[in-house]
């Protein structure tokens, strides 16, 4: 059956055949087919469908892909939060109040919460997300972690190595066995990515070397690489996700010149004429804002060309929002991108870091997956912040709220 949304007040494409950025269509229409866009262009000539949709004059957006969070755990860290706002400086080394919880909790608690939070997640106009283990830390929890997180979507990541253990913080080269041995062979399966949380400037968390070890195995396993790179520090993050060709780096608060050049060289021709993919450069600014940091300087990547992708990190400890229109309305206030910069890197920038061309666009031939704002233009998701203007989200094809 085919659907013709029409009446569109602003339609974002990001076609840059529509004339680039985000390839807006004013006064347009859209034509689903079979869950995928068979058709866009001025509702005046827009081709017949079996249903007609009226969205009344409404803005109509690429739904959000959250390339980053970590919704699969147990236990609640608001008191943590609360002692932080009130000036404790934060380390990261809450993470093992979240893996004794998560390793207790029952499989149905995982998974009811997981699934309320993508719930929530796509209520907010979140059509595509990627999950992360990492509060596990065992073979079984992880391995559970990865299961439910491919219940909910294919964008599964496998992050033994977010943290060591208390119970390895004498043998870190027994966890590091343990990551890349019996801990990836049971997670493989479950997983599309490999990630690490490379940061020599927190104890628990992985050097350079440690990280080259959990990447390089993961990809020997058939994972695609992602880091967790210099959000406390300058880190060898970066330098090392470039190195084994990860899709992304993520959170980037702190960056060398170098670093910067190595991301923007990752995107640059080589020598037989070939392009990228790269690595993107994915920004976080809810951990900022929740942790009360310095923000990443967006800009600073943009001059350079660095592709930028805005993820929610949605997680109990540094950054506990499921919001992408929360995230949009930072990076414009706090780190200076354009509504139009924003909304970009928060759709068609979280496809690149993933990998992914039939999401984060509406052009022909991608997934129907859209969120139409209730607003006249998508400057108003950072023009109201804290406002609820996702008023319907579609996917595939299909209305998915309000059913
Ligand atoms: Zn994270």
């Amino acid at each position: 059956m085919s659907v013709v949304l029409t009446n569109i007040g602003e339609l974002v494409t990001n076609d840059p055949g529509l004339g680039g950025g985000l390839g807006i269509v004013t006064g347009a229409a859209v034509v689903v087919d079979d869950g995928r866009i068979a058709w866009t262009g001025p509702a005046a000539s827009a081709p017949a469908a079996d249903v007609a949709v009226d969205l009344g004059g409404r803005c109509v957006i690429p739904g959000f892909v959250d390339s980053h969070s970590h919704t699969v755990f147990a236990g609640d860290r608001s008191a943590e939060f609360a002692a932080r706002m009130t000036g404790e400086p934060y380390t990261g080394g809450g993470i093992a109040t979240t893996v004794a919880a998560t390793r207790a909790a029952g499989e149905d608690t995982l998974r009811a919460r997981a699934q309320a939070l993508v719930r929530e997640m796509l209520a907010q106009g979140t059509t595509t997300v990627e999950i992360k283990s990492g509060y596990g830390q065992d073979v079984a929890t992880e391995a559970r972690t990865l299961r439910i997180a491919r219940e909910l979507t294919p964008e599964t990541t496998y992050l033994g190595a977010h943290t060591v253990p208390a119970e390895y913080a004498d043998d870190r080269p027994g966890y590091l066995s343990l990551v890349t041995g019996p801990m990836l062979a049971a997670c493989a399966p479950h997983a599309r990515w490999v990630d690490v949380f490379c940061e020599p400037a927190a104890p628990t968390a992985f050097d350079e070397d440690e990280s080259r070890v959990v990447l390089r195995a993961g990809l020997r396993a058939g994972l695609g690489a992602r880091v967790h790179g210099n959000q406390l520090s300058a880190g060898p993050g970066v330098r090392l996700a470039v190195e084994v060709g990860a899709a992304s780096v993520d959170h980037c608060t702190h960056l060398t010149d170098a670093d910067v050049d190595a991301l923007a060289g990752s995107w640059s021709a080589d020598p037989g004429g070939s392009r990228g993919p790269g690595t993107v450069a994915t920004l976080l600014p809810a951990v900022e804002f929740s942790t009360r940091s310095p923000y990443p300087d967006a800009r600073r990547l943009l001059a350079a060309g660095v592709p930028v992708a805005l993820a929610t990190d949605c997680n109990p400890g540094s950054g506990y929002s499921s919001s992408m229109p929360f995230v949009v309305a930072l990076a414009v206030r706090e780190m200076r991108m354009s509504p139009a910069e924003a909304l970009w890197s928060a759709t068609a920038g979280g496809a690149a870091a993933l990998r992914r061309d039939d999401v984060g666009h509406l052009g022909v031939g991608a997934r129907a997956d859209l969120a139409v704002l209730d607003a006249p233009g998508h400057t108003y998701l950072a023009y109201r912040p804290g406002v609820p203007l996702v008023s319907e989200v579609w996917k595939d094809g299909a209305r998915v709220t309000p059913r």
